[in-house]
């Protein structure tokens, strides 16, 4: 395996495996032919790369979509791999040089367009093909969204050319993985990989709606100049919030279904190519996406399932440094996937399955506790930890609901099942509105009963009930509210139920979210100055930034900032070729900016302070993530470090009452010791 490791750090920079990726890489390498299925960003792509430069001759990989393909030849090609790509996309000069290369036994990997192959595979046969690699192997599959025909054609080909043959996919559900089993490998089952759906780096959080457009504009303002998505119920909406968001000063485009084919291949590549682009796009945005430093993805209206949501989320973070999400939530949503269920054409039992679906989704926005084991829990993992999600972040408050819910239900049924939400909560209230009076609901037992609630507190009740699927709006009834069966234990008091309070009082207290950076305060300049430099590059080359280096090397470069080449040889992500071609343009930038120092810092120039403040600052990048390098990372401003370098009596109150508790913990006493040594 020594091999393998010198290659993985020397090509791709990586100082190890992800996990799952060092079996599959193995059994690739050996030859077997491999059926792998990891979530996107899983990082599949080294699977088949990394064996195709450790075995004999060209591997060839059948990718669907050609500007991606395009990009990753582009991004091996930096990294000193003898790569090219045959697609309808090629000038001749291209797919000359392709061929030369490949006859003079020089290629390593060759993508191709499965398109291709029904232009003739026949060359394939004469240039020493290794292995065959076909990354998005579900688009096999003839009952998937993505089907396309000519991946048919692979499994002829890997009988052709009798060699080893590595399918990759995200899509794990029997059915699909039977189909490729069969079409793939002629029936004859590979071994099989499934790595497990967790995505520890993306945080995952859910909000009521209240103020849909200000949540969102909030969310994104806390994530300025970075990429992500907003996904959209509607077409106008993508418009209407693309535009929200441009006039907040961020760069924004819209993208929906509606567009001309031309328009939307002009936002994907600008998203593709640009740093820092906001995508406001219906779920007609995604496929065409590959995108590894997408740092955020927001839902502005509800996706349609649960796995539609994992799949949205999952374009976040691929690269692996800290994402985040963000997914709105109402009433309306619910009614409104529900009527899509009910009025789509599709069989009985499809939709009921459609309706579970939607359940798994409503369960995991009202759920109780973290929403990645409730998540996880759907695709049968049990074994997951968290710490990064909204309700690990703030545990949820919790209520007895039951009182509550009784009565709601009782409104219902007393009121025959023929009233929305707006109405029953009258009646509750104790609200003699005319429509109340008119149908004589001043007269039912259940008229005001709910008064310990205020109306919007019952609204979130009720949109707990739905979320619990305790009731359903009924199209037929212009969406007024019947029971589910699901209900009936908690009417007749076989069961109880837990609500949550914060999302009824959150919506109301609804804080300014604070600036999330991907660094601490201290190293947010270099990492913009890195960036910058990224940029010129990327845009000289004409190439997506994160093929020049991806967010977390840079990131990592902010953080350790390296002082010589070799320093930097040890950055993940800065191989043997990347070293050569931009490690001292990245270096430069480095120690150039060490000499910038922060206001903060530069006050103290000169002064014993200052080196006081230094000596803080490398005590405290020691402790960043705790003695044990495992904790949360954690940092001072540069104003608290300047504080504490002053300090004249300096001691653990004085520090906490400065720092704070957790801070005052994590650092107190290295400082102390600094503090002593210079005292
Ligand atoms: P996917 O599984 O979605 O196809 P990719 O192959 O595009 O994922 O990989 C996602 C990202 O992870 C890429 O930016 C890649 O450089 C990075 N990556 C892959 N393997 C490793 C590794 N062993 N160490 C660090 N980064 C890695
Ligand atoms: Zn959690």
């Amino acid at each position: 395996m020594t091999d393998t490791a010198a290659v993985l750090k020397d090509v791709f920079g990586f100082d190890g495996f992800r996990p799952g990726q060092g079996e599959i890489v193995e059994a690739v390498t050996a030859g077997e032919n491999v059926l792998a299925i990891m979530p996107t960003g899983g990082g599949k792509s080294l699977c088949f790369q990394l064996p195709a430069l450790l075995r004999e001759g060209v591997t060839v990989v059948i990718s669907p979509l050609i500007a991606l393909m395009r990009d990753q030849v582009r991004a091996l090609q930096e990294a000193g791999v003898a790569a090219g790509a045959l697609t309808s996309g090629n000038t001749s000069e291209e797919t000359d040089a392709v061929f030369e290369a490949l006859s003079a036994g020089r290629l390593k990997l060759l993508y191709m367009a499965p398109e291709r192959l029904a232009a003739g595979s026949g060359f394939l046969r004469r240039v020493g093909v290794a292995m065959i690699a076909v990354d998005e192997a579900h688009c096999v599959s003839q009952w998937g969204h993505d089907f396309r025909p000519d991946y048919l054609r692979i499994g002829a080909l890997r009988r052709d050319l009798r060699v080893p043959l590595a399918a990759f996919t995200a899509t794990a559900d029997a059915e699909t993985r039977a189909e490729i089993v069969e079409k793939l490998f002629n029936g004859e089952v590979p071994r099989t990989f499934l790595r497990g759906f967790d995505r520890p780096n993306i945080h995952l959080a859910f909000a009521a709606k209240d103020g849909p457009r200000r949540q969102i504009l909030e969310f994104a303002a806390a994530r300025k100049g970075q990429s992500g998505i907003v996904y959209c119920g509607t077409r106008s909406k993508t418009e209407g919030l693309a535009a929200a968001l441009r006039e907040a000063g961020h760069a924004a485009l819209h993208y929906h279904g509606g567009m001309e084919a031309e328009d939307r291949r002009i936002a994907e590549t600008r998203f593709q190519r640009e740093d820092g682009l906001i995508v406001v796009a219906t779920v007609a945005f995604g496929m065409g996406v590959d995108k590894p430093d997408i740092r955020w993805v927001a839902h502005a209206d509800l996706p349609k399932s649960i796995e539609a949501y994992y799949q949205e989320i999952g374009r976040a973070g691929r690269d692996g440094a800290p994402a985040e999400t963000l997914t709105l939530f109402g009433p309306d949503d619910i009614r409104l996937r529900r009527a899509q269920i009910d009025e789509g054409l599709a069989p009985p039992e499809r939709r009921a399955a459609d309706h579970a679906r939607l359940n798994a989704l409503l369960g995991l926005a009202e759920a109780l506790e973290c929403r990645r084991k409730t998540l996880l829990a759907y695709f049968d993992e049990s074994e997951v930890g968290c710490g990064n999600c909204d309700l690990c972040d703030r545990p949820a408050e919790v209520f007895d609901g039951t009182t509550a819910v009784r009565k709601a239900l009782s409104a219902i049924l007393r009121t025959e099942e023929w009233f929305g939400a707006g109405h029953l909560i009258d009646i509750l209230l104790g609200h003699e509105t005319d429509k109340v009076r008119q149908r004589g609901h001043d007269q039912l037992p259940t008229f005001a009963v709910g008064k310990e609630y205020d109306r919007r507190a019952w609204q979130a009740i009720f949109r707990q009930m739905m979320g619990h699927d305790l009731v359903r709006p009924d199209p037929e009834r212009h969406g007024a509210l019947r029971l589910t069966d699901a209900a009936l234990p908690i009417l007749r008091g076989e069961a109880e139920i837990a609500l949550r309070r914060d999302t009824i009082r959150a919506a109301a207290a609804s804080r300014r979210p604070a600036v999330k950076a991907m660094v601490s305060e201290e190293d947010a300049p270099l990492l913009s100055a890195l960036k910058a430099k990224r940029r010129a590059f990327a845009e000289a080359a004409k190439v997506p930034a994160y093929v020049i280096f991806n967010d977390r090397t840079l990131i990592e470069m902010a953080q350790d900032r390296p002082q010589t080449l070799d320093d930097m040889a040890r950055i993940s992500g800065v191989g043997a070729k990347k070293l050569e071609r931009y490690g001292a343009a990245f270096l430069e930038v480095v120690v150039g900016e060490a000499q910038q120092m922060h206001p903060s810092r530069r006050k103290l120039a000169g002064r014993s302070a200052g080196s006081v403040y230094d000596r803080l600052l490398a005590v405290q990048a020691d402790l960043a993530r705790g003695t044990d390098g495992v904790d949360k990372p954690l940092s001072c401003s540069a104003s608290q470090l300047a504080k504490v370098a002053q300090m004249r009596e300096a001691d653990a109150t004085a520090l906490q009452r400065l720092l704070g508790d957790r801070r005052a913990e994590r650092f107190g006493p290295a400082f102390l010791d600094v503090l002593r040594e210079a005292g």
